[in-house]
């Protein structure tokens, strides 16, 4: 069997993701891989996969007991015998699993690593006497002290490669950064290893932040387009966490408060309820999360600045593992950050304090942030990224310019006056004539001093970034940063240039993109209740038994029969000849009673992607697939459908293949519209589109835009 073939018998699956073929393809070729790939990129069929072509066992070691459990459950539905082994079991279970090892009738064994080299553990030796084929070490960033997560037990992995020189080894993990990397490779031994990297981009994810005025009607509003979707809200304090927990439960919500000061046991079982969609909504410290492998988690909510970019990618990928549309949402006030800039203080230690500073700054940069977040995110991660992703909030925004030459102008001479020697507060509050102590008797004294009194404070704050990012000012990365002019600045104060700001009224063009598919609601409330029910029958959690984007599809493609059933995402041999039937009699005789028929034809599988090794050079994944689809005669809209995208998306990615010069700017753009456009942006400059945009009216798209802004990149027309 290939892999593909093993793909979609065991798995339902009709593509691989990312990178995963070629690395199963490298340990099947015997050799020690390290694959990082982001949450939910799919990086436990990297090993499973192999795991059910060799002949042998799968070793698979995992922090997490949840987890563990979870995977083993996922595996036997799909027909794989998988087990664990951890201290929750009788001595009667483990018994039988170790006969069932000797009888070679285990193809997976999950364990914990205190399990393998705890005192007196005979298990190794046992595991020796076993025809062990593959070892996976998942989340493997445990094993360094640079990682978030270091779990001083991985560190006795580190002589297992030498217990099995022959045996292959895959570790994987979601924490890319070089130190962490560089320390997973020395010190699991691994032996030439081939080191794979996927672009950590999160396709299905809408990121915002929002300015947090009053959280809890900001969040009720939010709930509103997720009423029935599980979430995960994060707080910063337990306190915090309860009592919005119980004013969710007030407001009918089911939700319940998760974090490292509830008993054990309360633990436990708010985690299962949440995992079999009883509890929707998790209120939590950042204890939750880590062993939470529910796909179907549809938002994840920041009431609280996070501490650092990594944690919140981190927890933001909790959202949409099954690949359909998700949000993440960051209620950001200033106010946050200056708290958590005291914890970031380490005493005694300033070389660590500089470095936790420096990510809080990267963090809140993040926040106040006037550009593609997802671009911000990735570069962050030493990803490029085109600069319109479509699918966050500023690329979702439509802006209002307005003149704002006299307010620059105000800003500029302040800043002038000053001898740019203060930073922004203080030029602000000079400004707005404030008659405190602190501002110097002799600044009371100059012209300027109160001319912007009648712009308050935060619209102040915002003109200020803005100018900054426009490049009238440059704010200096000293301790006390301070605010100078730019060889940009002059005509602006010479009255020669106009500039233009973000009016503060913004009006979001934002539909949720959980309507992109069209599929038929009332079917998929019933197909979720038969999934409950059969998943009750098995004792699993639901999206066990199914993903939410399998019951997606077929609400969509309607499909008649078990042949096309197959061809829905999720169903491989074993759930087709299972459940097959319960779910496609309600899909007939829904279609019967609605005069509809099959959409399958519709269904294109997905085209699989170009895998490159190593760390260099990561194209993004996504706009691949997307240029791959439109190569392959899908138009635009049908791309977006397929993929669970809007169709802004989508142009944007192709017209990322515009700037490379593989597609020419006429497939998207017809030659009559063209001279209009780039007149446009000739006179108006291409850093935002909706002013472009505004001007040329409805008869032209955002998509045409930035084709022909693409183009004019290219030949380098334009910066
Ligand atoms: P990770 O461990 O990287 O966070 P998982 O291995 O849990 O991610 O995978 C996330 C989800 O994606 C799972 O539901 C998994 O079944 C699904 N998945 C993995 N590979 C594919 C694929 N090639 N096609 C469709 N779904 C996939
Ligand atoms: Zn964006």
């Amino acid at each position: 069997m290939t892999p593909i073939q093993a793909l979609q018998k065991y798995f339902g699956y009709s593509a691989f993701r990312h990178q995963q073929e070629e690395i199963i393809h490298h340990i099947l070729d015997k050799k020690d891989v390290l694959t990082l790939m982001p949450t939910g990129g799919g990086k436990s069929l990297c090993y499973q996969l192999p795991a059910v072509l060799l002949d042998g066992l799968t070793i698979v070691i995992s922090p997490l007991i949840a987890l563990m459990k979870d995977q083993v459950d996922a595996l036997n539905v799909n027909g794989i015998p998988a087990a664990f082994i951890n201290s929750s079991q009788s001595t009667q279970e483990q018994i039988d699993i170790s006969t069932r090892l000797k009888n070679n009738q285990i193809k997976l064994l999950y364990l914990a690593p205190e399990r393998l080299f705890g005192k007196d553990s005979k298990l190794i030796d046992f595991l020796k006497t076993l025809p062990v084929s593959l070892i996976a070490i998942d989340e493997a960033h445990c094993i360094s002290h640079w990682g978030h997560d270091f779990r001083p037990e991985y560190l006795m992995l580190s002589g297992f490669k030498l217990e099995f020189p022959n045996v292959p080894v895959i570790a994987l993990t979601a924490t890319a950064d070089k130190l962490t990397k560089k320390d997973i490779l020395e010190k699991l031994n691994l032996r030439n290893p081939a080191v794979f990297v996927s672009s950590f981009n999160r396709e299905n994810i809408t990121y915002r932040v929002l300015p947090k005025q009053n959280s809890f009607s900001q969040l009720l509003a939010f709930l509103e387009d997720h009423k029935e979707d599980s979430g995960i809200i994060y707080c910063l304090s337990r306190k915090s966490t309860e009592s919005l927990a119980a004013d969710l439960k007030d407001a009918g919500f089911l939700a319940e408060p998760y974090h490292a000061g509830l008993d054990n046991g309360v633990k436990a079982r708010t985690q299962e309820a949440f995992l079999r969609d009883e509890v929707r909504i998790i209120v939590a410290t950042i204890a939750f999360g880590m062993g939470i492998n529910k796909s179907n988690v549809r938002y994840v909510v920041h009431m609280d600045l996070p501490k650092n970019i990594e944690g919140y990618y981190q927890e933001t990928g909790r959202a949409g593992r099954d690949g359909l549309p998700s949000d993440a949402m960051l209620l950001f006030s200033p106010g946050d950050a200056i708290k958590l800039k005291q914890f970031a203080m380490v005493e005694d230690n300033p070389e660590q304090s500089r470095i936790m500073l420096k990510k809080l700054d990267d963090m809140v940069n993040y926040c106040q942030l006037h550009a593609c977040r997802r671009q911000y995110l990735l570069k962050y991660f030493d990803e490029d990224f085109p600069p319109n992703c479509g699918s966050c909030d500023f690329c979702l925004t439509e802006f209002k310019m307005f003149d704002a030459t006299l307010i620059a102008q105000k800003a500029l001479s302040a800043v002038a006056r000053l001898k740019e020697r203060f930073g922004s507060v203080y030029v602000i509050d000079f400004l707005r004539g404030s008659r405190s102590e602190k501002i110097r008797p002799e600044h009371k004294e100059l012209k300027t001093y109160g001319i912007g009194a009648e712009i308050s404070k935060p619209e102040w704050q915002r003109y200020f970034r803005e100018l900054a990012a426009q490049g009238y000012l440059q704010v200096t990365d000293d301790m006390y940063p301070v605010v100078k002019l730019t060889p940009k600045s002059e005509g602006v104060l010479k009255g020669t240039e106009k500039v233009e700001l973000v009016a503060s009224q913004v009006i979001e063009e934002y539909q949720p993109a959980t309507e992109v598919l069209p599929y038929e609601a009332p079917l998929l409330a019933e197909l979720r209740n038969i999934r409950r029910d059969i998943a009750q029958h098995e004792n699993v959690p639901p999206y066990i038994i199914l993903s939410d984007a399998g019951l997606q599809e077929m609400a969509t493609y309607l499909p008649q029969s078990l042949d096309e059933l197959r061809l829905i995402s999720g169903f491989g041999d074993i759930k087709l000849a299972r459940y097959g039937r319960e779910f496609l009699l309600p899909v007939k005789s829904y279609s019967e009673k609605n005069g509809l028929s099959s959409k399958m034809k519709h269904k294109v599988p997905k085209r699989e992607r170009k895998a490159k090794t190593g760390s260099g050079n990561r194209a993004s994944d996504t706009a691949q697939e997307s240029f791959t689809l439109y190569r392959a005669g899908n138009t635009v809209t049908e791309i977006a459908t397929q993929r669970g995208l809007s169709p802004t998306t989508i142009e944007g990615h192709l017209s990322f293949y515009i700037y490379k010069g593989e597609m020419d700017v006429f497939e998207l753009v017809t030659p009559e519209k063209m001279p209009a456009i780039k007149d446009v942006v000739e006179s108006y400059g291409a850093e935002k589109l909706s002013p472009i945009k505004e001007v040329l009216g409805d008869d032209f798209s955002y998509g045409e835009i930035k084709a022909v802004v693409a183009w004019m990149r290219k030949n380098g027309e334009i910066a």
